[in-house]
C-alpha cells in the first residue's frame, strides 16, 4: 500500500534505523492556566490531571514511572529505543533550577535515549529553551499546544495565549535548534472543518517539524463535560472528523512529521463520543479514506505531483526540516 503521510514511525526509522518507543512520564508540577498565574480551571477540554497519568500524583517517581511502561511493552517493542515524554500539565512551568533537575533525572533513566517535553507556548523562557535544547539525549523535541489559530477560538477555550504567542515560541524554539511537535484539535468548541483547515494552513507558515492531530472528546471532569451535560457542545460526528483529517493532510507540508492523527483517551477518561474508545478502526478509517479519494500528505500544499519518496521508511528523510 501506498505510504500517504509522512508518519514518526518512518520518520523514526528513517533516522535511527529501527522503532522507537515513546514512554509517558508524569512529572507533577501545575499549569499556569489552573495555578491561578493565568486562571483557574483550565482549557474547558483539559481533565483535572493535565493530560498526565497522574502517576505522580500516586507517589511515583519518574525512574518508578519508566520502569512500570518499560515492563509493559510488547516483545515485539523490546529492542526499540526509549524516548522520555514529559507530558502533565506544563512541563516548563518551573524554575529552569527546577526544568535543570528534572531534565537530569530524565538523562538517568535507564535505555532512555531521547526526550519530548510537553508544555504551553507562553511558558518558556530563554533559560529554559536553552536548557531543553542542552539537554544530553540523542535528540529532544518540544510539543506545544496550539489546538486552533483562531483567537476567539482560543478565548473560548480558556486557553490563556493567543495564536501569535504560539507561533514566537516555535520560532524561538527553532532558533534554538529544537524541533517542535504542534498539538491541534478538530472539533472543537464553535469549529467546523474549514476552522481546523485554517490552523493547519497558519501551522505550515511556522518552522514546525511535526503535529499531532486530537479529536475534541469530552473528558471527564473537564468544563467540556458541564458543556455537554448542558447540551451546549457536540462533538464532532466522527465521519466528519475522518474527512477532517483526510483535508487536513492534504493542506499540511509533506515534510512535517504526523505524530498522531486521533486522540487516546485514558481509560475511565472518556465521556463522549462513544466512537473516539475505538482509536485502531479509526485510523483504519481514516488511511482507508486517504486511499478511496487519493488523498496524500501535501497534495493541496506543497506535493500536488503525487507522496514524496520520504513517506516510504526505506528512502532518506527530507534533506532539509523547515
Ligand atoms: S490543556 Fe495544558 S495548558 Fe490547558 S489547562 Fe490543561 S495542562 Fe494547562
Amino acid at each position: 500500500m501506498m505510504h500517504r503521510f509522512y508518519a514518526l514511525s518512518t520518520s523514526f526509522a528513517q533516522r535511527w534505523g529501527g522503532p522507537v518507543r515513546k514512554l509517558p512520564l508524569d512529572a507533577g508540577g501545575s499549569c499556569p492556566n489552573r495555578d491561578g498565574t493565568l486562571g483557574h480551571g483550565g482549557c474547558v477540554y483539559c481533565n483535572p490531571a493535565g493530560s498526565g497519568t497522574g502517576l505522580a500524583g500516586r507517589g511515583l517517581s519518574l525512574a518508578a514511572q519508566w520502569e512500570l511502561w518499560r515492563n509493559r511493552l510488547p516483545a515485539r517493542w523490546r529492542g526499540a529505543r526509549l524516548m522520555a515524554y514529559l507530558q502533565s500539565y506544563s512541563v516548563t512551568h518551573r524554575s529552569p533550577e527546577s526544568l535543570a533537575a528534572l531534565i537530569e533525572e530524565a538523562a538517568r533513566l535507564p535505555g532512555v535515549s531521547s526526550l519530548s517535553c510537553g508544555t504551553r507556548p507562553d511558558c518558556l523562557g530563554e533559560e529554559h529553551l536553552a536548557l531543553i535544547a542542552a539537554a544530553p539525549f540523542a535528540e529532544t523535541w518540544l510539543e506545544l499546544g496550539l489546538q486552533s489559530a483562531s483567537d476567539e477560538t482560543l478565548t473560548r477555550l480558556n486557553r490563556g495565549h493567543d495564536a501569535a504567542t504560539f507561533a514566537d515560541a516555535v520560532r524561538h524554539a527553532a532558533a534554538a535548534g529544537l524541533p517542535v511537535c504542534a498539538h491541534l484539535m478538530a472539533g472543537l468548541p464553535g469549529e467546523g472543518i474549514d476552522d481546523f483547515l485554517e490552523t493547519i494552513e497558519y501551522v505550515n507558515a511556522l518552522p514546525v517539524a511535526a503535529v499531532k492531530f486530537h479529536n475534541t472528546f469530552v473528558a471527564r471532569g473537564a468544563t467540556l463535560e458541564t458543556w455537554h451535560a448542558a447540551g451546549t457542545f457536540a462533538p464532532m460526528d466522527r465521519d466528519v472528523y475522518v474527512d477532517a483529517v483526510c483535508q487536513g493532510l492534504a493542506r499540511l507540508r509533506s515534510n512535517v512529521v504526523v505524530q498522531r492523527l486521533c486522540a487516546d483517551p485514558a481509560p475511565g477518561e472518556l465521556v463522549s463520543p462513544a466512537w473516539a474508545a475505538d482509536k485502531a478502526s479509526l485510523l483504519r478509517d481514516i488511511r482507508a479514506r486517504l486511499e478511496a479519494h487519493d488523498l496524500w500528505q501535501g497534495a493541496a500544499a506543497d506535493a500536488p505531483a503525487g507522496p514524496p519518496a520520504w513517506f516510504s521508511p526505506d528512502n532518506p528523510p527530507p534533506e532539509k526540516k523547515p
